[in-house]
């Protein structure tokens, strides 16, 4: 047939270590010979990394980085690219870095959440402008705010209690999600409410009103994010869809 292009759907993922190189090494031979242009989609980063020009990066049915391979790895711009190259185990026993996996599950694509698709899971979803929040503050905001939609097991404890007071119990989960900060003005009283309706037996209503005070006001829920950077490695541009890029757009 002499084909120009070539889609490999998960070609190598089924096959032991050395199968998979054999086969690599062969399609990069074919490729040299025949001058193929392969479209090649796989969940090993490793794979990707071996036979790649250009890595496109998806989420959620939609691409949401786009650029050369050696830029893409060596400088990600998405944070759900960042969360994939973090889970690359490291081949030295005496690595002592700790991953910390995506937290939730991924949202139907039939109805993804509005502005970004990785905004339910991302773990540096951008504070609402409304509030003047301290890093720190932010952080424990939307720590609890995601405690909550989860249903975490503090949460659940909590709203099950039935032996200690109610203030002992809003205090406890005060001391869980905001030791070390104090979160005031108004979005120290959403956060007030949303802890008293989880004691009350009620985190549907925390959620609703966290999400609607703190996570729908964020500008990854209102915007589409869509910018082209300039890349640091390689001559091609680099596209990532996170607002957290906004000023570094062409
Ligand atoms: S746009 Fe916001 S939610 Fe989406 S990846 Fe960037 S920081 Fe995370």
């Amino acid at each position: 047939m002499n084909p120009d292009f070539i889609v490999c759907d998960e070609p190598t993922s089924a096959l032991d270590a050395s199968i998979q190189a054999q086969v690599l090494n062969t399609m990069n031979e074919l490729q040299d010979e025949f001058g193929l242009t392969y479209l090649f989609i796989s969940h090993d980063l490793s794979v990707i990394r071996y036979i790649a020009d250009r890595v496109a990066v998806m989420y959620l049915g939609e691409i949401v980085e786009l650029a050369e391979k050696e830029e893409l790895f060596e400088n990600p711009k998405h944070p759900y690219t960042d969360a994939l190259l973090s889970a690359i185990p490291a081949p030295d026993p005496r690595a002592t870095e700790t991953r910390a996996p995506l937290e939730g599950d991924v949202p139907s694509p039939i109805d993804p959440p509005s502005g970004c698709r990785f905004r339910t899971r991302c773990p540096e979803l951008i504070a609402p402008p409304e509030y003047d929040f301290s890093e720190a503050e932010w952080d424990a905001v939307r720590a609890f705010t995601r405690a909550v939609d989860r249903r975490a097991p503090a949460i659940d404890a909590a709203e099950a209690d039935e032996e200690r007071d109610a203030g002992t119990l809003r205090r406890e989960l005060r001391m869980t999600y905001f030791e070390d900060v104090d979160v005031g003005g108004e979005a120290g009283e959403v956060v007030d409410e949303a802890i008293a309706a989880v004691v009350d037996g009620d985190p549907e209503t925390a959620d609703a009103l966290l999400q609607e005070a703190f996570a729908e006001r964020s500008i990854c829920a209102r915007e589409v994010p869509n910018y082209v950077l300039e890349p640091e490695l390689g001559g091609s541009v680099h596209v990532a869809d996170c607002h957290l890029h906004r000023g570094d757009a062409d």
